[in-house]
């Protein structure tokens, strides 16, 4: 029977050093501060931002939420991301996706200053993490993968990751930063178009799935041993739960677990490391800002 990676647990243990790092932060008067914009009231992304804005509170940091109607024109949503581009005391700045149909996303996320762009999606920082630069903000949840990776003790050195999904906002930043030297791993990006998925997933020693279809790796889908993490949310119908609703993975983990090494359970894997990392990350934009002001 696999053994569970738990984001939860890692997570806990993460955001107990970064306390430490914030009040060093603090005894120096600055308060780490990060900003989400928040255009609509799409209630999974509204969940999402409580939570992001709830987990910086809680480390001493300051999370702000900008609530934007859903029909903000593009301008008016520029001119609130100068206005934080501009304000010292905002280090990191989060545009939550999905945006409604008529603002271009790229463009909103090109117009966040690289600076304070925690969630690594600026082209500036995606092309210094891809030539392996430290100032780049990494996205969180490939981090968060790496970094639990990492505290697992589970090598990615010489082994070969198999990552399904081709998603600029997950796998190819991972795909790009395992293959790096360092992690020194052999990778292989699948996607829609490629035949006979199951014949690479079988391949992999680590198979990391990021799609959004519940139950698309399956049993016979992997090799006996393989350390699987699911990146995956998907939410089924559950008249059972307060909600009427739970989340799910895109790994069928019941059968999955029976023959894997170790495996990410959703919730509680991949999830919590994800915001944890985005702390991270406005730790950094705060430790950055403060270096260049002196
Ligand atoms: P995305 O942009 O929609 O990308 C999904 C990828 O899956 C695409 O590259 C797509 O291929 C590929 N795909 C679709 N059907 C496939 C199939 N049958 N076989 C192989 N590949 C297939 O999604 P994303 O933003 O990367 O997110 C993926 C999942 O992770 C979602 O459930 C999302 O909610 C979840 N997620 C979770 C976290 C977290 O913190 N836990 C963070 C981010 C995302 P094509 O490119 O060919 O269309």
């Amino acid at each position: 029977m696999a053994r569970n990676i738990d984001g939860t647990e890692i997570s806990r243990v993460m955001r107990a050093e970064m306390a430490q790092q914030v009040a060093e932060l603090l005894a120096q008067g600055i308060i780490p501060g990060l900003s989400v914009v928040l255009v609509g009231n799409n209630p999974a992304s509204q969940a999402y931002v409580a939570s992001k804005t709830r987990a910086c509170e809680a480390l001493g940091m300051r999370g702000q939420t900008l609530n934007l109607p859903e029909e903000v024109s593009q301008e008016e949503l520029f001119s609130v991301i100068d206005r934080l581009n501009q304000d010292p005391a905002v280090h990191g700045i989060l545009v939550q996706l999905p945006l409604p149909a008529h603002l271009p996303y790229k463009a909103v996320l090109e117009h966040i200053d690289p600076d304070k762009d925690v969630d690594g999606f600026h082209p500036r920082n995606a092309g210094l993490a891809f030539v392996g630069d430290p100032r780049a903000f990494i996205p969180c949840t490939p981090a968060g993968i790496l970094e639990m990776l990492r505290r697992e003790n589970i090598s990615t050195r010489g082994r070969h990751v198999v990552i399904v999904g081709r998603s600029l906002i997950v796998s190819k930043p991972l795909a790009s930063l395992l293959m790096a030297p360092g992690p020194d791993a052999t990778v292989t990006l699948t996607h829609r178009h490629t035949p006979d998925l199951a014949s690479f997933t079988r391949q992999a020693d680590i198979l990391i799935v990021a799609v959004g279809k519940q139950n698309l790796i399956t049993r016979d889908m992997v090799k006996p041993g393989v350390v699987v993490i699911d990146v995956g949310q998907n939410r089924v119908e559950d008249p059972g739960s307060a909600r009427g609703f739970r989340m799910v993975g895109d790994v069928d983990f019941d059968g999955v677990s029976q023959v894997a090494e170790a495996i990410t359970p959703v919730p509680g894997g991949v999830g919590p490391m994800t915001i944890t990392m985005l702390l991270a990350n406005t730790l950094q934009a705060a430790r950055q800002s403060a270096q260049a002001r002196k």
